[in-house]
C-alpha cells in the first residue's frame, strides 16, 4: 500500500484547510512539551505570527531517563487543544500507547508516532484504526525499507493518511544528536506516493543549525518541516538547546519563502 507501484499519484492529506503532500512546504512548529498554559498560549500565538498552521506540543514524553519530566498527558492534550482553538491552529502530539492514542484522538487533528515506537506494531495497528492522520517518525537505527513497513501496518488497517518524518538517525557522529538522512526525501518520493516531512530540531539538537537543515530539506524536496519552538528556550523542560525562539522562528520562516510555498 505505501509504494508507488501501488499508487502513482502523490498522496495529499488533507486537513482543515491545510494540504500535506501537494505543491507546497507545510510547518508544523511548537514547543517540545506542553509545560503550562501560558507557555502554549505563548507559543500558539508566535507560530500563528510567524504564519504557520499546525502546532505542535508533546503531553507524553517518551524521555531517555525515567527520571525526565514525562509530560502532562490528559491535561496537557487539554491544554494543547486550548491554546490552538484560540489561534485558529491545527494540532499535532506524539502517542506513545493505544490509551494515549485513544484520548489524543479525542482533542488532537495528527497523531505522532515516535522514533522510539517505530516498530511498536500493536501502536501502529491502534492508530491504523483510529481516523486521524498519522505522523510516522524514523526509527532511531531504522532502514528506510523498515520505515516504510511500519507505515504499511498503518495502512493495512485501513488508514491511509500517513506523513512519513525524516529526523536524523544515530550514526558515528556524535558532534550533532543525531545524522540528518536528507537521502531519505527523494528516496521515499521515488519508493512511496506518502508525504514526507523533515525534523531539523531532533536531527541537529542545535537550534543554530535547523534554519540551514531546514533550507537543504526544502531544496531536496520535503512536503514539510516539523520545528521546535519556545517562547523562552532558556527555561524548556524538553529539548531547549535544539529550540528556536518566536524571532528566530519567523526569521527562518522568511529565509523559506524565496524558495517555496509556505504554509
Ligand atoms: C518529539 O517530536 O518531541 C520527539 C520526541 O521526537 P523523536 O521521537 O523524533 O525523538
Ligand atoms: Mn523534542
Amino acid at each position: 500500500l505505501v509504494s508507488r507501484e501501488a499508487k502513482s499519484d502523490d498522496t495529499i492529506i488533507k486537513i482543515k484547510n491545510v494540504e500535506i503532500g501537494g505543491n507546497q512546504v507545510v510547518i508544523m512548529a511548537g514547543p517540545c512539551a506542553v509545560e503550562s498554559r501560558e507557555q502554549m498560549m505563548a507559543a500558539a500565538r508566535a507560530v500563528k505570527e510567524a504564519g504557520a498552521r499546525i502546532f505542535r506540543g508533546g503531553a507524553y514524553k517518551p524521555r531517555t531517563s525515567p527520571y525526565s519530566f514525562q509530560g502532562f498527558e490528559e491535561k496537557g492534550l487539554e491544554l494543547m487543544a486550548e491554546a490552538a482553538q484560540q489561534e485558529n491552529l491545527i494540532t499535532i502530539t506524539e502517542v506513545i500507547d493505544q490509551q494515549s492514542a485513544e484520548l489524543a484522538a479525542q482533542y488532537i487533528d495528527i497523531l505522532q508516532i515516535g522514533t522510539r515506537n517505530m516498530q511498536n506494531f500493536q501502536l501502529l495497528k491502534k492508530v491504523g484504526q483510529l481516523k486521524k492522520p498519522v505522523l510516522l517518525k524514523r526509527g532511531l537505527s531504522a532502514t528506510i525499507e523498515e520505515w516504510l513497513m511500519a507505515a504499511e501496518y498503518i495502512m493495512a488497517e485501513g488508514n491511509y493518511e500517513v506523513i512519513l518524518c525524516e529526523r536524523g538517525i544515530r550514526t558515528f557522529e556524535t558532534y550533532t544528536r543525531n545524522t540528518l538522512d536528507l537521502t531519505a526525501v527523494p528516496v521515499i518520493k521515488r519508493l512511496s506516493h506518502l508525504p514526507v516531512v523533515v525534523d531539523p530540531s531532533h536531527a541537529t539538537g542545535d537550534w543554530k543549525l535547523v534554519t540551514p537543515m531546514a533550507k537543504g530539506a526544502v531544496a531536496v524536496g520535503a512536503d514539510g518541516l516539523l520545528i521546535e519552538v519556545h517562547p523562552d528556550p532558556s527555561k524548556a523542560l524538553c529539548d531547549g538547546p535544539q529550540s528556536l525562539t518566536p524571532e528566530n522562528f519567523k526569521n527562518l520562516v522568511l529565509e523559506l519563502e524565496p524558495i517555496a510555498k509556505v504554509t
